[in-house]
């Protein structure tokens, strides 16, 4: 059980006694999407969850995920506005009852960011429009280019056109700033075009007095985050391959070869990677996925995901804790399988202050790679070296030690991390028998197996991975 489950909580999933269910059924973090509810649900998740991790004694994590600049159209006089192919209308930049006439877009610089031939999908990607003229300031008109039935408050893309809205709108703020003092373990920043968009959220989580800071994951659902998506993850600590919208911003048939060039480059570059969306669609209204779906699933697993996310089938379907099951069986199956194992990327740059732990981390497993050892006995302060590692995708057993809570719930979305509580300060030796003794009592590790330490010497000064030790439980 490697691969890690994401799981979007909603009305079908947030009372305590769903959740703890689906934790045990293999749900590995709970995504609150600052999309859909208000604080007050998004409270009573958090309270849920804080209850399950002290009763169970799990790490289960929580992942954020900010709206960004979503663009919607605005209410209508009607149910809808249908227009034939060929028939035109305005979209404009103030709050007005839509009709067949002109419609509201939430957008206020819309009309000066298109251009003539630019594209307007709505709801979707269902509807395709194409703008003919804007007067630059407030209207836009916009010709259908088959049969549009639009409804109200549907979301638009523009793939042609670059968006100068903000990547963080004013409730963006509000809630990150809700996030921040709930503590939750990472953020998720949606439309993300740069690193630009990360480095911005990373200076106002720097500025929140808190000890520990949430990881920034970028959801890649923009053309341009794909023409930047080396700096991007170099700048985020973790990205979200988001097909809904990037199948809608290009062409679908794109996604699964970008997917696999994503997910190759964040195991190359030590950053986790999450495939997200319509993975288990159909259990949305039934107990079973189609067969196109389990597919899906393996096939992200042998790509390479760190963790698989869920959004509508647990938020709001009626089979939440059957999905989360039977992911997990799919999961289950598929790491079966050899090849998914030990993908090394040598570390390269000898500058890097972080070259040393690097180093140490690779060697940890190739030597697992190379003795079949059990598992590999990591002490972490910061989670860095829990990524690197991971990374790696070592087949032995990966048991993360930290003394701080809140990073054994951030490493919970890693893959193959499983997290341990200990905040002991012993000498090295010492230390090192300190946790087998654990792991064996936990019915984990038994003697005679062999086993690898990474951590960092001496014990006290809580510094980066440099000791890397092959031994066996006595
Ligand atoms: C997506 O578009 O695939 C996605 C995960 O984003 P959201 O659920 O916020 O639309």
């Amino acid at each position: 059980m490697k691969t890690k489950i994401v799981a979007t909580i909603g009305p079908a999933s947030s009372s305590y006694e769903t959740l703890k269910t689906m934790a045990a059924s293999g749900m590995d973090v709970c995504r609150l999407n600052f999309s859909h509810g208000n604080y007050a649900d998004h409270q009573e998740v958090i309270s849920n969850i804080n209850r399950l991790n002290q009763e169970t004694g799990n790490f289960v994590a929580m992942l954020a995920d900010l709206q960004g600049p979503k663009i919607r159209l605005g209410d209508f006089e009607e149910e809808a506005v249908v227009l034939q192919a060929g028939e035109r209308i305005y979209f404009v930049c103030e709050e007005v009852l839509g009709n067949k006439r002109r419609i509201s877009i939430r957008y206020d610089s819309f009309a000066r960011d298109v251009k003539p031939g630019d594209q307007v999908l709505v709801d979707d990607g269902k509807i395709t429009l194409k703008v003919i003229e804007s007067d630059g300031i407030g209207s836009v008109l916009l010709e259908a280019q088959s049969y549009a039935r639009l409804l109200p408050r549907k979301g638009v893309n523009l793939p042609d056109t670059i968006i100068s809205l903000p990547s963080l709108t004013p409730k963006d703020l509000s809630d990150l700033q809700f996030m921040l003092d709930k503590s939750v373990q990472w953020i998720a920043l949606s439309f993300v075009r740069s690193a630009v968009d990360i480095n911005h959220l990373r200076k106002i989580i720097d500025a929140y007095p808190a000890k520990d800071k949430p990881g920034i994951i970028a959801k890649i659902e923009k053309p341009q985050a794909l023409e930047n998506i080396e700096a991007i993850i170099d700048a985020a600590d973790g990205i979200m391959i988001a097909r809904g919208d990037l199948g809608v911003e290009i062409p679908m048939e794109q996604v699964p070869m970008i997917q696999k060039k994503i997910t190759t480059l964040c195991q190359q570059k030590g950053k986790p990677v999450i495939v997200a969306t319509q993975m288990m669609e159909a259990m949305i209204t039934s107990t079973r996925p189609t067969r196109a779906e389990v597919s899906d699933v393996a096939n992200s697993v042998l790509d390479g995901a760190d963790a698989l996310m869920l959004s509508g089938e647990t938020s709001v379907g009626n089979y939440p804790i059957e999905t989360v099951q039977t992911m997990q069986q799919i999961i289950n199956q598929i790491e079966d399988y050899d090849g998914i194992y030990y993908r090394h990327t040598k570390p390269k740059n000898t500058d890097n202050p972080r070259f040393v732990s690097d180093s140490v981390l690779f060697a940890a497993s190739n030597m697992a790679q190379s003795t079949s050892a059990k598992a590999i006995i990591l002490v972490t302060h910061s989670g860095y070296s829990a990524a690197k590692l991971a990374a790696h995708r070592p087949k032995a057993k990966l048991f993360v030690f930290s003394g701080n809570d809140f990073i054994l719930k951030k490493v919970n979305l890693l893959w193959g991390a499983n997290g341990f509580y200990d905040n002991s300060l012993e000498d090295t030796d010492k230390l090192m028998e300190h946790l087998n003794e654990k792991l064996k009592n936990a019915g984990l590790l038994k003697s005679g197996d062999e086993i690898i330490h990474v951590l960092s010497t001496p014990v006290w000064s809580h510094g980066r991975s440099n000791t890397v030790r092959l031994g066996s439980v006595e």
